[in-house]
């Protein structure tokens, strides 16, 4: 169990990426916090998780009081805040530079860039005064790692959250909090299918896109978290990893 009895704040808690390490978490003693803004989803995953090892907390990364919020809400009802996974994001404003619109463009960077640094500001200030704690930021291989032409604002915003991560790794690591990040590929949730795309013909697709042959299986992602999260990962800081099947090697 290893981390019993440590609490674990999980920003899209209830997404693909999100519930499955929530599941990783909790299989390993920990009391997850599930944060979002789809209040029924979030019931959802809380109950299929199982009675008191969830909770949830509705949360816009984007609203700076809302993420202090959040920070305050798991604190105040659980007694701390151990853990920290900011992984809330949009893959949105797809297409070439020049067409993106302004307004589709700032709203990606407020929930993936923005909303990184809000729920590390109030998640870092909670730890260093109550012990330290660790943080695992979900950046994508679409961002400091692989270049895909049509990404431009999500790339952009991925390889910020991939910088923040280094830069806020420095800052605090003498405060007794670890920050690193995770950089996965196309995994399997809706995110990585292509409009109209089903999953048999991204399969199809992913045999030659990646290395590996296939996207990865959610399970993969929440295990390298768990590690980076873990203290058997204790003289890792401000490292990126990378899980993509070898698509960015
Ligand atoms: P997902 O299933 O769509 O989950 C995303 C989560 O983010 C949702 O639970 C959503 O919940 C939450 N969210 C979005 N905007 C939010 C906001 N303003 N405030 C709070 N929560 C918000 O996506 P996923 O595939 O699991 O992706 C999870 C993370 O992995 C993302 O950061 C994504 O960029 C990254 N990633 C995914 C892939 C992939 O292929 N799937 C690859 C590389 C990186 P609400 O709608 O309830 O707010």
């Amino acid at each position: 169990m290893m981390f019993d009895g440590k609490i674990v704040l999980i920003t899209g808690g209830a997404g693909g990426i999100g519930r499955a390490t929530a599941h990783a978490f909790a299989r390993e003693g920990a009391t997850v916090v599930l944060a979002g803004r789809d209040v029924t989803a979030l019931t959802e995953a809380v109950k299929e998780i199982g009675p008191g090892r969830a909770d949830h907390v509705v949360a816009d990364v984007t609203d700076p009081s809302s993420a202090a919020q959040m920070v305050e809400t798991v604190a105040g009802r659980h007694g701390g805040l151990h853990v920290a996974v900011n992984n809330a994001g949009v893959l949105d404003a797809v297409g070439p530079v020049a067409d993106i619109d302004t307004g589709a463009w700032d709203a990606v960077l407020a929930v993936n860039l923005t909303g990184v640094f809000l729920s590390m500001k109030y998640e870092i200030a909670h730890m260093r005064t109550h012990g330290g704690g660790t943080i695992v930021n979900v950046a994508s291989n679409i961002g400091a790692h692989n270049r895909r032409p049509g990404m431009a604002a999500y790339a952009a915003s991925k390889a910020g959250v991939s910088i923040l991560t280094r830069t806020a790794a420095l800052d605090h690591i003498a405060d007794g909090i670890r920050i690193n990040a995770v950089s996965p590929g196309a995994s399997d949730t809706p995110m990585s299918l292509l409009p109209g795309e089903s999953e048999t013909d991204r399969a199809v697709r992913m045999r030659t896109a990646i290395p590996a042959g296939r996207v990865a299986d959610t399970s993969e992602v929440a295990s390298t978290v768990l590690w980076l999260a873990s203290d058997t990962s204790t003289h890792v800081v401000g490292h990126d990893l990378v899980i993509d099947g070898g698509a960015a090697a």
